[in-house]
Protein backbone atom coordinates (compact mmCIF):
# COMPACT_ATOMS: atom_id res chain seq x y z
CA UNK A 1 0.00 0.00 0.00
CA UNK A 2 3.20 2.32 0.40
CA UNK A 3 4.55 1.15 -2.76
CA UNK A 4 7.57 0.20 -1.10
CA UNK A 5 8.07 -3.11 -2.40
CA UNK A 6 10.78 -3.31 -4.83
CA UNK A 7 8.81 -3.80 -8.33
CA UNK A 8 10.16 -2.74 -11.35
CA UNK A 9 7.70 0.32 -11.66
CA UNK A 10 8.77 1.69 -8.19
CA UNK A 11 12.36 1.02 -8.98
CA UNK A 12 11.60 2.64 -12.00
CA UNK A 13 9.95 5.48 -10.12
CA UNK A 14 12.54 5.70 -7.49
CA UNK A 15 15.14 6.46 -10.99
CA UNK A 16 16.78 3.02 -11.27
CA UNK A 17 17.26 2.52 -15.05
CA UNK A 18 16.17 -0.58 -15.71
CA UNK A 19 16.29 -2.74 -19.17
CA UNK A 20 12.24 -3.50 -19.10
CA UNK A 21 9.71 -2.52 -16.65
CA UNK A 22 7.25 -5.65 -17.29
CA UNK A 23 6.69 -8.53 -15.23
CA UNK A 24 9.28 -10.86 -15.80
CA UNK A 25 7.44 -13.99 -15.04
CA UNK A 26 4.81 -13.43 -17.16
CA UNK A 27 5.74 -10.24 -19.53
CA UNK A 28 1.79 -9.49 -19.88
CA UNK A 29 1.64 -6.32 -17.81
CA UNK A 30 3.81 -3.57 -16.29
CA UNK A 31 5.69 -5.08 -12.97
CA UNK A 32 3.70 -2.99 -10.42
CA UNK A 33 2.52 -4.17 -6.33
CA UNK A 34 -1.01 -4.76 -7.85
CA UNK A 35 0.17 -7.14 -10.50
CA UNK A 36 2.55 -8.92 -8.25
CA UNK A 37 0.39 -9.20 -5.68
CA UNK A 38 -2.39 -10.09 -7.52
CA UNK A 39 -3.35 -10.00 -11.15
CA UNK A 40 0.01 -11.45 -12.52
CA UNK A 41 -1.19 -15.66 -13.45
CA UNK A 42 0.59 -17.35 -10.31
CA UNK A 43 -0.79 -14.36 -8.20
CA UNK A 44 -4.43 -15.23 -9.20
CA UNK A 45 -3.65 -19.30 -8.99
CA UNK A 46 -3.15 -19.08 -5.46
CA UNK A 47 -5.99 -16.53 -5.03
CA UNK A 48 -8.41 -19.28 -6.59
CA UNK A 49 -6.79 -21.75 -4.59
CA UNK A 50 -7.06 -19.70 -1.39
CA UNK A 51 -10.82 -19.16 -1.97
CA UNK A 52 -11.58 -22.50 -2.99
CA UNK A 53 -9.49 -23.91 -0.04
CA UNK A 54 -12.06 -21.47 2.78
CA UNK A 55 -15.58 -21.86 0.32
CA UNK A 56 -15.39 -17.74 -0.08
CA UNK A 57 -16.34 -17.77 -3.97
CA UNK A 58 -14.60 -16.61 -6.94
CA UNK A 59 -11.39 -14.29 -6.15
CA UNK A 60 -12.57 -12.19 -8.81
CA UNK A 61 -13.16 -8.19 -8.03
CA UNK A 62 -10.66 -8.26 -5.14
CA UNK A 63 -7.88 -5.22 -4.85
CA UNK A 64 -4.88 -5.04 -3.20
CA UNK A 65 -6.66 -2.31 -0.56
CA UNK A 66 -9.32 -5.38 0.34
CA UNK A 67 -6.19 -7.57 0.86
CA UNK A 68 -4.44 -5.40 3.08
CA UNK A 69 -7.81 -3.66 5.00
CA UNK A 70 -9.86 -7.32 4.40
CA UNK A 71 -12.64 -6.65 6.94
CA UNK A 72 -14.43 -9.68 5.84
CA UNK A 73 -18.24 -9.80 6.09
CA UNK A 74 -21.02 -9.57 8.22
CA UNK A 75 -20.94 -13.30 9.20
CA UNK A 76 -17.93 -13.42 10.48
CA UNK A 77 -16.69 -12.96 13.98
CA UNK A 78 -14.80 -10.21 15.14
CA UNK A 79 -11.91 -12.87 15.86
CA UNK A 80 -12.83 -14.45 12.47
CA UNK A 81 -12.32 -11.13 10.70
CA UNK A 82 -8.35 -10.99 12.40
CA UNK A 83 -8.01 -14.82 11.40
CA UNK A 84 -9.64 -14.26 7.47
CA UNK A 85 -7.11 -10.41 7.22
CA UNK A 86 -4.43 -12.32 8.52
CA UNK A 87 -4.78 -15.41 5.98
CA UNK A 88 -4.73 -12.66 3.06
CA UNK A 89 -1.45 -11.11 4.72
CA UNK A 90 0.03 -14.32 4.15
CA UNK A 91 -0.99 -15.39 1.06
CA UNK A 92 -0.01 -12.08 -0.34
CA UNK A 93 3.45 -12.29 1.55
CA UNK A 94 3.92 -15.88 0.30
CA UNK A 95 2.77 -15.15 -3.23
CA UNK A 96 5.31 -12.34 -3.35
CA UNK A 97 8.46 -14.44 -2.13
CA UNK A 98 7.33 -17.10 -4.45
CA UNK A 99 7.56 -14.99 -7.32
CA UNK A 100 11.14 -13.99 -5.60
CA UNK A 101 11.96 -17.24 -5.98
CA UNK A 102 11.10 -18.13 -9.43
CA UNK A 103 12.73 -14.85 -10.74
CA UNK A 104 16.25 -15.01 -8.77
CA UNK A 105 16.66 -18.30 -8.04
CA UNK A 106 15.11 -19.86 -11.48
CA UNK A 107 12.04 -22.07 -9.22
CA UNK A 108 9.20 -23.33 -11.21
CA UNK A 109 6.07 -22.25 -10.24
CA UNK A 110 3.39 -25.21 -8.71
CA UNK A 111 0.20 -24.23 -7.37
CA UNK A 112 -0.53 -27.31 -5.17
CA UNK A 113 2.84 -26.87 -3.65
CA UNK A 114 2.15 -23.06 -3.43
CA UNK A 115 -1.56 -23.51 -1.41
CA UNK A 116 0.39 -26.12 0.52
CA UNK A 117 2.45 -23.34 1.92
CA UNK A 118 0.00 -21.03 2.73
CA UNK A 119 -1.24 -23.66 4.36
CA UNK A 120 1.21 -24.49 6.47
CA UNK A 121 2.35 -21.18 7.47
CA UNK A 122 -1.27 -19.65 8.05
CA UNK A 123 -1.56 -22.05 10.59
CA UNK A 124 1.75 -21.61 12.25
CA UNK A 125 1.52 -18.31 12.18
CA UNK A 126 -1.81 -17.98 13.45
CA UNK A 127 -2.12 -20.61 15.39
CA UNK A 128 1.12 -19.44 17.68
CA UNK A 129 -0.23 -15.61 17.76
CA UNK A 130 -3.60 -17.24 18.83
CA UNK A 131 -3.23 -17.51 22.42
CA UNK A 132 -5.34 -20.09 24.19
CA UNK A 133 -7.70 -20.82 21.02
CA UNK A 134 -7.51 -24.40 19.97
CA UNK A 135 -6.49 -24.91 16.29
CA UNK A 136 -6.57 -27.95 15.07
CA UNK A 137 -4.97 -29.10 11.82
CA UNK A 138 -7.26 -31.44 9.89
CA UNK A 139 -9.80 -28.50 10.49
CA UNK A 140 -7.76 -25.84 9.28
CA UNK A 141 -7.41 -27.98 5.87
CA UNK A 142 -10.77 -29.15 5.87
CA UNK A 143 -12.84 -26.56 6.89
CA UNK A 144 -10.73 -23.34 7.59
CA UNK A 145 -13.91 -21.00 7.47
CA UNK A 146 -15.33 -22.61 10.62
CA UNK A 147 -12.94 -20.64 12.40
CA UNK A 148 -14.48 -17.19 10.90
CA UNK A 149 -17.57 -17.93 12.90
CA UNK A 150 -15.53 -18.53 16.15
CA UNK A 151 -16.34 -16.01 18.80
ZN1 LIG B 1 3.02 -11.16 -14.32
Amino acid sequence: MKKRLPVKLELDRRGIDLHSVRCPLCDDDLESVDHSIIFCEHALDVWDRVFNWWNMGNFSNFSLLEIFNGKGNNVMSSFGRKVWQALLWIAAYLIWKNSNNMVFQGKSWNGPVALNEVQIKSFEWISYRSRGRSFDWLTWLSNPSSYLTAS
